[in-house]
């Protein structure tokens, strides 16, 4: 991050944040920040303390993983241009030890970054420079799609043949086995389990379940769909509809 850069978020940063009235209904957040650059770090932190919300923050990946596997947290921001490790790393590695949300902060806006970080499971990726207010909003976007808050009549658990979707315990299981998702395939899947035999539509999926805060290509859904696919068991399950996109079922 160059200085321009640097001042330009320090700038943004600078505006008082969203007040406590607007947001006062926000459970309190426990948030995990993973950044090398000192004064964006110390803005977050700032501004993210003066929303009463607790924030923790590593400056590297190595620590910033033995942090994450240490706590409960409601959503981690994690740089990409770390010291020690790629945050990309950081990313695959942490969905193999958990599923907390990951929103990537990165100046690094290249779609194959995003993508590949999407893929790995990362639940949103904002670009450097960022304003404190589209921080804040993407935070609660992504805690309220993955901490089961659902719309009502999505509470009792959704039933599709052996398949279970439990929306508010975030657990889905086929048969008694319970199946261990990234915060995006269970989305994914409990989106779809709402209209089983139905067929949506990609860009209609990507829109309500990604929100499509980036322009990414449809190729993130697909590795989603394939990775539901394999964890479910059989393929069978999530259908491809040609040119339209996927339909959840039990398999026949
Ligand atoms: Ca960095």
């Amino acid at each position: 991050m160059n200085f321009q850069e640097t001042s330009k978020i320090s700038a943004t940063f600078g505006m008082p944040p969203p007040s406590r009235t607007r947001w006062g209904t926000m459970k309190h957040m426990k948030i995990l920040l993973i950044e090398d650059d000192s004064a964006i770090a110390g803005a977050i932190v700032d501004s993210l303390d003066a929303m009463g919300w607790e924030v923790h923050h590593e400056s590297a990946g190595l620590p910033g993983l033995d942090r994450m596997g240490e706590d409960q947290w409601d959503v981690v921001l994690l740089d990409l241009g770390l010291p020690d490790l790629d945050g990309i790393e950081v990313a695959r590695r942490a969905r193999e030890g958990g599923s907390f949300p990951i929103i990537v902060i990165s100046a690094r806006g290249e779609e194959t970054d995003r993508v590949l970080a999407l893929e790995l499971g990362a639940d949103d990726y904002l670009v450097k420079p960022f304003g404190m207010r589209e921080l804040v909003a993407r935070i609660r976007a992504v805690h309220r799609r993955t901490s089961g808050i659902s719309p009502s009549g999505t509470d009792t658990p959704l039933e599709v043949g052996a398949l279970s979707v439990d929306s508010r315990a975030r657990r889905a299981f086929v048969g008694e086995e319970e199946l261990t998702l990234t915060p995006k395939e269970f989305d994914v899947l409990a989106y779809l389990a709402k209209d089983p035999g139905t067929a949506h539509r990609r860009e209609t999926i990507l829109q309500d379940v990604w929100d499509m805060n980036w322009y990414g290509s449809t190729k993130t859904l697909d590795a989603h769909v394939a990775a539901l696919r394999k964890k479910l068991g059989d393929p069978r399950w999530i259908e491809s509809v040609r040119g339209v996109g996927f339909r959840l079922q039990p398999p026949q």
